[in-house]
């Protein structure tokens, strides 16, 4: 989909299964599983779906993925699946990559920033600037005992040493007009999220404030998030904005559907229809 001078894509670069509990938050297996079958360890199906934006100038991808630097151990707890080469059903190479956009540095996100060659982590877009926001840069460095699983060194810690991941606050114009910056507390310090945007078209990247379309629904809260009331308060303050101007929510992990526009009901919000061709 073209919004101003970017061509939009949705780019599924894998797969990988989490606990289902987790994912749902406080909401009961009965219901989660209508939509999400669980398996026999109770994990669901997340996909990894990127953002790419492409323009004569630039090629920017949002977030990175899973990767594949994982032991046996993990590729059997996450079950990962990685495609590879997913640019090039666009024409491109990871070499033609100008910017990657972080929206935080859990690994889920940032797993495929790095490649292994000669046995050393090393930039997987070579000609990239990785970028991300200066809370969660240093909150990654320390987190707590509660999320530091989720925050593995060594996948951005080689882009830092490289001097090409660049820490931002979220006022900074980095990009371009085209593109906002709004930073959101609650899942971790510090999650940027990106709206991309014209005269006519929204596309909001969701990441891990509306992870599946059930989060549009808003007691529906990852247990992974370290402030879920900050959570909740972000998502009543941003879903206004989302149904009014229409924009189109971008889900990062949602197994069935890229995106969806969304309605206000005596209830909540929720998904008006989806949008999968993006
Ligand atoms: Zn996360």
């Amino acid at each position: 989909m073209q919004v101003g001078k970017y061509q939009v894509h949705s780019l599924v670069t894998g797969d990988y299964a989490l606990d289902g509990g987790a994912m749902f938050g406080v909401i009961p297996k009965p219901v989660w599983e209508r939509n999400n079958p669980a398996d026999s360890r109770n994990r669901v199906t997340l996909m990894t779906r990127s953002l790419l934006l492409l323009s004569d100038s630039r090629k920017i991808l949002i977030d990175t993925g899973m990767g594949g630097n994982w032991d046996e151990r993990s590729l059997d707890r996450y079950q990962v699946n990685n495609i590879p080469d997913p640019l090039t059903s666009f024409g491109i190479t990871a070499a033609d990559i100008t910017d990657v956009l972080l929206t935080h540095l859990h690994f889920d996100h940032t797993g495929g920033s790095t490649i292994i060659e000669n046995g050393k982590l090393i930039p997987a877009y070579p000609n990239a600037r990785y970028y991300v926001q200066r809370n969660n840069f240093r909150w990654a460095h320390n987190p707590t005992e509660r999320d530091k699983g989720s925050y593995i060194k060594e996948y951005f810690e080689p882009l830092a040493r490289e001097g090409v991941l660049i820490p931002i606050d979220d006022d900074v114009d980095m990009l371009d007009d085209e593109i906002e910056v709004i930073q959101f507390n609650g899942h971790t310090y510090g999650q940027q999220l990106f709206r991309i945007f014209d005269d006519t078209v929204n596309v909001f990247f969701g990441s891990d404030l509306f992870p599946f379309s059930e989060h549009i629904n808003l007691p529906t809260i990852m247990s992974y998030d370290l402030q879920p009331l900050i959570t909740l308060q972000e998502k009543k303050e941003i879903l206004p904005r989302i149904m009014e101007q229409e924009w189109i929510l971008h889900f990062y992990h949602d197994p069935f559907h890229a995106g969806a526009k969304i309605e206000k009901t005596e209830k909540g919000f929720k998904v008006k229809e989806f949008i999968d061709d993006i």
